[in-house]
């Protein structure tokens, strides 16, 4: 009798991670995953996940929440610490995995990794603070105190352009705090969390603890969404998709923190070092392919130094050598998918189209040699653009920067002021007056002088005003406000019933 073939084992890519196991998807369906720099290597399949996967991942979160809020966050802090330590050791595989799925270039990518293992040794540290207060108490012989306590099983939703640093610094607050978590990645991107995944698993994080459903937005995210046992949902993307996860989570008055997209801006003054601000565009704007939510999408020049700034920048852009971003030749890579090309060619157009706008380089999708298999877009700027057309005010998103001329200084910080977004600006001077003025004038939640509108560091607070954000900060300790709740404690120590106790609430 021929001997029953035997059972291929499927990857663990192919599965979710719930209750400790790798398990394949209920929903028995996939998504492929593809190189954007060469659309015809495929990188594997996924899970394609349905709300009956988010509920087994949910319901493995909720039993592990029982034990896990009680490890003391020392102990917790230990298995993130040495989670850090296995992501160092691995930081070239991890790298180089990234920027085939995502395509952004090797040193990007590194900074991804790199940004993980910080957050890690950072959020380790706090394991032993987490610091509460003390008060003084209204009565006599009574004390007064205020402490973290953790939410439960936290939902977290995370977009493709950092799919390393981004999940870390939602997963590892979420855990220190005592929180379980169950974390869908974005669909192009899946693998980079996936490995910070079985770097924590490696680390000894106990069995539903972190639980990895991967799947499309409108299913699998949707479904964490609007899961009842989940308590927090924790979201960065873009902010279309981050209104309607705000609703749905206020249906049943979920936690909700949203970090969404950018209009950034660098403000260059008559008196900048110009060859240093055109360095900071150039990095800001055509860095990641301009896919970063902090990129440099606006340049507001003083009109005696735009002329002359443009003819720099135009000649810096076209120095950038387009490519696979595992070549050390390559300085920008591809953009994410076949649908964001589109969508960024289609901005192009408007800006073609718009109100006296000038292409000054760049402008079409590259197709030259091996770059036709891939989604490369060239380096593209805009000048003479005026401050309310669609190019200055619309998340384009790819490699494209609009300059904008200004009078003065007010003139810039209306401007820069002047879109519905607050992530991040610049000012390049060598007033240092004016500098600390911009500071104070700028409504965004991050802000560099003499330094493009990227480079923000795990420890410092992270996120920005007005439709960017709901008002909450990831990094630094300020985002254990997201993951933690507050108790109140009084402890009445006089033995008897205060006649004021009972006049208040
Ligand atoms: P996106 O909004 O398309 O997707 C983000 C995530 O939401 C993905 O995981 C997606 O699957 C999921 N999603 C989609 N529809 C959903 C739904 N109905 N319910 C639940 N989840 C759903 O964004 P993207 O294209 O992945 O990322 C780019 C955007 O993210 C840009 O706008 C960028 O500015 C923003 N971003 C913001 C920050 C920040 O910190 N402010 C950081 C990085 C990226």
């Amino acid at each position: 009798m021929a001997k029953p073939a035997a059972k291929i084992k499927p990857k663990n890519t192919e599965c979710n991670y719930i209750d400790g196991q790798w398990v394949t998807p209920l929903s028995g369906e996939y998504l492929e995953n593809y190189n954007p720099a060469d659309a015809r290597e495929s990188l594997g399949r996924f899970p394609a996940s349905g709300a009956e996967d988010v509920n087994r991942a949910v319901a493995a979160a909720k039993e592990a929440f029982k034990t896990w809020r009680k490890v003391p966050a020392p102990r917790r802090a230990e298995i993130l610490f040495k989670a850090g330590e296995i992501l160092l050791r691995r930081k070239d595989e991890f790298a180089e995995s990234m920027t085939r799925e995502m395509g952004k270039v090797l040193k990007e990518t590194s900074g991804d990794v790199q940004e993980a293992i910080d957050m890690t040794y950072f959020i380790a540290g706090e394991g032993r603070r987490l610091h509460g207060f003390t008060t003084k108490a209204e009565l006599p012989n009574k004390y007064a105190m205020c402490v973290r306590e953790p939410i439960g099983v936290c939902g977290l939703i995370t977009p493709w352009n950092f799919p390393m640093a981004i999940p870390s610094w939602k997963i590892l607050p979420a855990l220190i705090c005592g929180n379980t978590v169950v974390i869908k990645p974005a669909e192009d991107t899946p693998h980079s969390t996936y490995n910070f995944v079985e770097a924590l698993i490696e680390a000894g994080v106990p069995a539903g603890v972190v639980n990895i459903v991967s799947g499309y937005g409108e299913t699998a995210g949707a479904a964490l969404t609007n899961h009842p046992d989940v308590r927090l949902i924790s979201f960065t993307g873009s902010t279309d998709t981050g209104r309607i996860v705000a609703t749905s989570a206020a249906q049943n008055e979920k936690i909700c923190s949203l970090e969404m997209g950018g209009k950034n801006v660098v403000m260059i003054m008559e008196d900048a070092d110009l060859e240093l601000a055109v360095e900071g565009v150039l990095w800001g704007a055509f860095g990641t392919s301009g896919q970063r939510c902090t990129a440099a999408s606006r340049v507001v020049v003083h009109k005696k130094v735009a002329k002359k700034f443009t003819a720099m920048l135009v000649e810096g852009a076209g120095k950038l050598r387009l490519g696979n971003g595992l070549s050390n030749k390559t300085d920008v890579g591809p953009v994410i998918n076949a649908e964001a090309m589109s969508k960024i060619l289609g901005y192009i157009e408007i800006g073609k189209n718009e109100d006296k706008a000038k292409l000054m380089c760049g402008g079409n999708r590259a197709t030259k040699g091996d770059l036709k298999y891939g989604y490369f877009i060239e380096p593209t700027v805009f000048a003479g653009v005026k401050p309310y057309m669609r190019i200055a005010q619309e998340e384009i998103f790819g490699p494209v920067v609009s300059v904008i001329e200004c009078n003065n200084y007010d003139d810039a910080i209306e401007i820069a002021n002047g879109v519905k977004y607050g992530l991040s600006a610049s000012i390049y001077t060598r007033d240092t007056n004016r500098a600390f003025k911009a500071m104070e004038d700028v409504q965004t939640g991050i802000f560099y002088v003499n330094a493009s509108t990227i480079g923000a560091e795990v420890h410092l607070p992270f996120g920005g005003t007005k439709s960017t954000g709901n008002g909450h900060r990831e990094g630094g300790t300020q985002v254990l406000d997201i993951f933690s709740e507050w108790k109140s404690i009084y402890v009445d120590y006089s033995g008897k019933l205060q006649r004021a106790q009972i006049d208040n609430q």
